[in-house]
């Protein structure tokens, strides 16, 4: 999932991402133009997305990284991530979606019941699609007042016939792309934003590499900021590589060096819900890799712009992406032992949304991956988005870098 949900006006008073005791981090010198940008990524996004549909442009929300942008662009359509992260869209959602469901649906759903989400209210198609049973199900709700098109996703994604149902779900979505906004999606059009998506997902993979360094310039929050809404808004670009230019060599306060590092995976953080993200930074971990839907996951691999069936070979990227809904999900653990070892993470930290199931099954793989077979420390939070359990996460992060500090050195088997 990318950097989702705008944050509703009433809730900055109360808002539950507010940093942890320990501030994460602070330049030594000033923040760069790079970063102060992203931190005004909803305003951008926003003032992006009315001057656009003022010009015509249509927008179609969507909630998870197997939406293929590159269709929406190529439908001259501006592509928007829905999720919401804000703990303050609960209770609206609550009145009709069970309590126990993952928090990041209802606050979804919380945005849309009460119209406070400006992009959704915006957006002039909503491309879901069959992942998990909550959301499935919520979008069910939501199109009872909201135009959606609902993609069916496999969940056997190396079975031989997989990858042509998802190929078909494609050339659906490009029909009704065409047929609602009245347009035509060009192979060549196609291929063109492909080749622009395949830019913005190397900046930001190269822009994440940074923290490899022994010292890396930037914290983990600050990675999770540097991405929009909107994909491949060209200012983004610039931005992106002027902080390629402007970061290396750059000190944080206090020194990354000093600091734990923490391979984070598990569920997407969405904007507004990036309290487990401070509490990490700010107990003295650094989140060297986000191996999730609002970090490296989705923008680990390209599209051939050249390939000769371009709607085929956004399918094949799309469907090798590892979400815990796949079932075997093979592709998460090669994806865990590659980054483990790239990034030289001390310990995994692995997030899960309360009542998210897939994940949270799936984390007994992971463990046993990161304990048994990579002999790094590991710790499973399982949260909301309310700061109520802060403290306690606090302390268990603590805990974990005591281990992680003083364990024997044993690498990655
Ligand atoms: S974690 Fe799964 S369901 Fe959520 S955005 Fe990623 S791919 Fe979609
Ligand atoms: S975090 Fe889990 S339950 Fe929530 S939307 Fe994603 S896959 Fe579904």
């Amino acid at each position: 999932m990318g950097k989702c949900g705008a944050k509703p006006a009433e809730a900055k008073e109360t808002d539950p991402c507010a940093p942890p005791t320990v501030a994460p981090t602070a330049a030594e010198s000033g923040q760069p133009d790079s970063l102060a940008w992203f931190n005004k990524m909803v305003e951008h996004n926003l003032a992006y997305a009315r001057e656009e549909k003022a010009r015509g442009r249509r927008l179609v929300g969507i909630a998870c990284e197997y939406a293929p942008r590159e269709l929406i662009l190529a439908a001259d359509a501006m592509p928007v991530c829905l999720c919401g992260g804000f703990e303050q869209m609960i209770p609206p959602a609550e009145r009709v979606l069970p309590a126990n469901l993952c928090p990041l649906v209802k606050s979804t759903f919380g945005f849309h019941l009460e119209k406070a989400n400006p992009f959704l209210e915006m957006a002039d198609l909503i491309v879901a699609e069959t992942t998990c049973d909550a959301k499935k199900k919520m979008f069910e709700l939501m199109a009872e007042s909201r135009p959606i098109h609902l993609l069916e996703l496999p969940q056997k994604p190396d079975e031989p016939d997989a990858i042509e149902r998802w190929t078909v779900e494609f050339r659906k979505l490009q029909r009704v792309l065409e047929d609602r906004f009245g347009v035509r999606i060009t192979e060549d059009r196609l291929r063109e934003e492909t080749r622009r998506m395949n830019r913005e997902r190397q900046l930001r993979r190269e822009l994440a590499a940074l923290m490899k360094a022994d010292d890396p310039p930037l914290t983990g929050r600050e990675v999770l900021d540097m991405k929009s809404l909107i994909a491949c808004i060209p200012a983004d670009l610039d931005q992106y590589e002027a902080a390629l230019k402007e970061l290396p060599g750059r000190r944080v306060n206090p020194p990354t060096t000093e600091r734990v590092r923490v391979l984070l995976t598990g569920v997407p953080l969405p904007h507004g819900a990036e309290r487990v993200m401070d509490l990490i930074e700010g107990h003295g971990g650094l989140v060297v890799c986000q191996e999730t839907c609002t970090g490296l996951k989705p923008i680990l691999e390209d599209v051939d712009p050249k390939a000769p069936d371009i709607v085929a070979a956004l399918a094949e990227k799309y469907l090798r992406l590892p979400c815990s809904v796949m079932t075997p999900n093979e592709r998460r653990m090669e994806s865990l032992r590659r980054l483990a070892a790239e990034y030289r993470a001390q310990c995994v930290i692995e997030l899960v949304w309360q009542a998210c199931l897939t994940y949270d099954v799936e984390a007994h793989r992971v463990r046993r991956l990161v304990t048994e077979e990579l002999g790094l420390p590991y710790l499973r939070i399982e949260t909301g988005y309310s700061p109520s359990d802060s403290a306690r996460i606090a302390v268990r992060v603590q805990a974990l870098y005591e281990t992680a500090r003083y364990r024997p050195a044993k690498g990655p088997a």
